[in-house]
C-alpha cells in the first residue's frame, strides 16, 4: 500500500512515494506518535521523513539508522 506523488518536506519534491511504516520502524517514532497506526514514510534514497496520514505538518524524522539506502537494492 502506497501513497504516490506526495510532497516530502525533507526531499522538497512533489513526486515522492510513501509507504506505511514497517516492523521496527513503529518502535522508533517520536513519543507523540506512539500508538498510532497511520504513519507513512518517504521511500526516497537518503530520506527519513515520516508523517501521520493527512497531517504533513506533524511529520518527523526516523533515527539515522532508518535512513533509506542511497541506492535502490537490486531486485
Ligand atoms: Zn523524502
Amino acid at each position: 500500500m502506497f501513497f504516490e506523488k506526495k510532497y516530502c518536506p525533507t526531499c522538497k519534491k512533489y513526486d515522492r512515494k510513501f509507504r506505511k511504516l514497517e516492523g521496527r520502524e513503529w518502535t522508533v517514532v517520536e513519543q507523540r506518535h506512539r500508538g498510532r497506526t497511520d504513519l507513512w514514510r518517504c521511500t526516497s534514497a537518503g530520506c527519513r521523513f515520516y508523517q501521520p496520514a493527512h497531517n504533513q505538518r506533524d511529520g518527523a524524522r526516523l533515527p539515522e539508522e532508518f535512513r533509506n539506502p542511497a541506492a535502490e537494492p537490486a531486485e
